[in-house]
């Protein structure tokens, strides 16, 4: 735990130093190269997991490393410092597939599976959107008909990050059509079962180098035992975990920003014109003072909201708003900041070559999944009016 709610005690300093020594040497390199190819990154997967850090918020008896959600999101910064496409790997598999297990899985689920995620060897992938329902994802259409001890999904899952490469799908579906919210169960399908098939990787603009796939359903089998919780439970299991996935989008959004940072402090004091390096121009100062100072003001966001987080599971008291408020303020700072290194490099920031053409790109991703940034402002303002004891309509 941080010594003071303001400075990270030395345990923290010590992993981020680890962490940012090991994802500079060995992930930083290979970034721009798979950005250009789009080819998933299995090498890094491979070194992350040979760290241990495809376990880390695994409980020990499980073979992983039982910390906690603020030491998940210190390293995921610094991983995505260095490549934002392996963060969304790493914050996938941790967060949306080992952290939903480990707290909604009964016993023998998670013996089963806690040690194979932690291990790395295999990897997850959370299903929840589909064509017709993004933002309004109780929306799904996606079902799952209970037939004796098993149960047959059929639907379209899209945009499913880790789709495809990994082998354990959490899979939302409808079970009960009249209950709403209510009627959504959560499944455990693994790759290889008969019916479930992926769409081709979608090319995008940045995190290139991650899998986005559709996850396609056609009368896939599990048995009855793959059911998350119990039915009816789907849709607060997806919630409870995307508070804590928010929480690793949030520490990807600052690693780029803070990439965008660290590139433009160097090339602010290299490049000259007018006879002076382009930093002793008050106007570019201003920019990086700028630039600083929203970081660490999300910074502090973003380890308040994985604090919470952890309290919120201890205590039941939900942090959803303080979590929606560090993934809308990180993301909004990495698009401006990276905008703003981009800006600093004039003509050369426009270039493939310079490394903030990619972070401007890899930024904008974090202002969309996990729910946009227009979604985090409703989450954020549903729970500033029923503080406020003014009930208004539906919302995310
Ligand atoms: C690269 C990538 C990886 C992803 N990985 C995953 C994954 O692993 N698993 C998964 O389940 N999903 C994943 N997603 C899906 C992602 O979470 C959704 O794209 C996102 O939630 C938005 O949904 P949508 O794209 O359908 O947009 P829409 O919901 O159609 O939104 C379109 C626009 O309308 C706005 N909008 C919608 N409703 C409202 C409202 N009520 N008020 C104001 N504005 C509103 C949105 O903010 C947005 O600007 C991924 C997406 C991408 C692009």
């Amino acid at each position: 735990m941080a010594s003071s709610p303001f400075i990270l005690d030395e345990s923290y300093q010590s992993l981020r130093e680890a962490v940012r020594e090991f994802a500079q040497r060995e992930l930083a390199p290979r970034a721009a190269a798979y950005d250009e190819s789009g080819e998933f990154p299995w090498e890094n997967v491979r070194k992350l997991a040979e760290h241990g850090y495809l376990g880390m918020m695994i409980p020990e008896q499980y073979g992983g490393g039982g910390m906690d959600t603020l030491a998940h999101a210190i390293c995921l910064e610094e991983v995505a410092r260095a490549c934002a496409a392996t963060a969304v790997v790493m914050d996938v598999h941790n967060s949306l597939v080992g952290e939903l297990l480990n707290r909604w899985a009964d016993e023998e689920m998670k013996a089963r599976w806690l040690p194979v995620l932690a291990r790395g060897d295999r990897l997850g992938a959370f299903c929840l959107t589909e064509p017709d329902a993004g933002s309004d994802a109780a929306a799904i259409k996606t079902t799952a008909v209970r037939q004796g001890d098993h149960y047959v999904l059929n639907g379209r899952k899209t945009f499913i990050s880790n789709g495809g490469v990994a082998d354990l799908y959490v899979v939302f579906a409808v079970t009960d059509p009249e209950a709403g919210p209510r009627g959504i169960s959560a499944f455990l399908v693994e790759k290889g079962t008969p019916g479930l098939s992926f769409g081709k990787p979608f090319k995008k603009m940045g995190i290139r180098a991650s899998a986005t796939t559709d996850v396609i359903l056609e009368d896939v089998r599990v048995p009855a035992c793959n059911l998350i919780g119990s039915e009816g439970m789907g849709y607060k299991i997806a919630l409870a975990t995307l508070d804590n996935g928010r929480v690793g989008i949030a520490a990807q959004a600052l690693g780029i920003a803070q990439a965008a940072l660290d590139k433009a402090l160097a090339y602010a004091g290299q490049r000259r014109q007018f006879g002076r390096p382009i930093a002793s121009f008050q106007a570019i100062q201003f920019k990086l003072a700028d630039m600083a100072t929203e970081i660490d003001a999300a910074r502090l966001l973003v380890y308040r909201a994985a604090v919470l987080y952890d309290e919120s599971v201890r205590t039941g008291r939900r942090a959803s708003k303080e979590i929606a408020m560090a993934k809308l303020f990180a993301s909004e700072v990495a698009m401006r900041a990276t905008t703003e290194a981009v800006q600093i490099h004039g003509g050369y920031g426009y270039l493939q070559d310079f490394e903030v053409e990619r972070l401007m790109r890899d930024a904008k991703i974090t202002q969309i999944y996990e729910g946009t940034s227009e979604v985090q402002r409703m989450v954020i303002a549903r729970f500033l009016l029923a503080e406020a004891g003014q009930a208004v309509g539906a919302g995310a």
